[in-house]
């Protein structure tokens, strides 16, 4: 009797989903949302805030948010999350919170704008020191290409540290290697004003959930400018060529989830890059949490990970790297197999982590 062919079915490349959040920022430099309205609030009562659009309204703006923290600095400041949910709950549902009588009052509208505007331009500008540099974190990543496996970054972060590092460490030419990359959307070339759709096989696959620093979008044609160099958001509402669309529109406006606890997702890119995430989610053997403490208000990232793991036959190996073991409790509570480390990402791009 022959012997029988035993076929092994060969192995699909492993998958991986790097998902950062705002500990990552923080360790290359970037603010954290604590540091954001203080921020905000020092440089609207300095001389100058530094921005057109909230410099012509710095008054205004901050008699609106010593309304809204009659305590002041005494009594500590809010965070920027709890402000931006006042008003937007007060938005939704139809309601006010100051007598807009004079033109040098604002809007809730117009407030919530300019404090958008302006969280943008102090996350752009208020650097720590970098911790680790996020050419370390493109590297950890290029390390598990290199052995075959598929690679999406999953990022709750505006800041594009991590988006530029990517760009120049794993394209070898902007001119040809753009088309590389998978975004989540059909985006427009800041160049030529092309539409450069996803990549099936990307060398770049970077999923930004709350929109980035170097988007513009145009709200005519529907479509974002991806900048490959930096930040673009101070460039959003102005006048002028870089602040108008192929499609002739101007100005484009910054695309940014505001951190809420009411954060709508209805912007149609956002909406496409969500499905995105969620594909690669369901795709992946393993998920690495770095720097994403899974704070209960971000109820949509919840309703994410849960949409991915119930359309998964297995569950898929969880690995959450955080600086301290807050978040730990909670990550349990969803994935009570998860591997904890408290020792930050720069230990565990070293592989230098303890794990629990
Ligand atoms: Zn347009």
């Amino acid at each position: 009797m022959a012997a029988s062919l035993k076929r092994t079915k060969p192995r699909s490349p492993q998958r991986l989903v790097l998902f950062v959040g705002a500990g990552a920022s923080r360790a290359c430099g970037y603010a954290l949302n604590s540091e954001v309205l203080p921020e905000i609030y020092e440089r609207l009562a300095s001389d100058e805030f530094g921005d057109e659009h909230v410099d012509e309204w710095r008054g205004p703006l901050l008699r609106f948010l010593d309304h809204l923290m009659p305590g002041g600095r005494k009594a500590g400041l809010l965070m920027i999350t709890e402000v931006l949910s006042v008003i937007d709950h007060c938005l939704a549902s139809g309601e006010d919170l100051l007598p807009n009588s004079s033109l040098k009052s604002l809007t809730l509208i117009q407030a919530r704008w300019l404090l958008e505007r302006a969280m943008a331009i102090v996350i752009r500008d208020r650097l720590h020191k970098q911790e680790l540099r996020p050419k370390k974190i493109v590297e950890w990543i290029a390390k598990h290409q290199r052995r075959g496996t598929e690679v999406s970054v999953l990022s709750t972060n505006y800041d594009s540290s991590l988006d530029c590092a990517l760009f120049r460490w794993r394209l070898d030419d902007w001119n040809s290697d753009y088309a590389d990359t998978d975004f989540g959307f059909t985006w427009r070339d800041p160049d030529d004003g092309k539409l450069v759709h996803p990549s099936a096989n990307p060398r770049i696959r970077l999923l930004k959930l709350h929109g980035s620093l170097n988007w513009l979008l145009c709200h005519r044609c529907g479509h974002i400018y991806v900048n490959f160099s930096g930040s673009i958001v101070q460039l959003a509402d102005c006048e002028g060529v870089y602040s108008r669309c192929e499609c002739g529109y101007e100005p484009l406006r910054a695309v940014l989830v505001a951190p809420s606890l009411v954060r709508q997702y209805r912007e149609r890119n956002l909406l496409s890059v969500w499905r995105s995430a969620t594909e690669a989610l369901r795709l992946a053997d393993r998920w690495v949490f770095a720097g994403y403490s899974l704070p209960a208000e971000d109820v949509g990232i919840r309703a994410l990970l849960m949409r991915a793991a119930f359309c998964r036959d297995e569950t898929a190996r969880v690995d959450v790297v955080n600086l301290g073991d807050e978040p730990l409790k909670r990550y349990r509570q969803l994935f009570p197999k998860c591997r904890y480390t408290a020792d930050g990402l720069k230990s565990f791009v070293d592989g230098e982590s303890d794990w629990m």
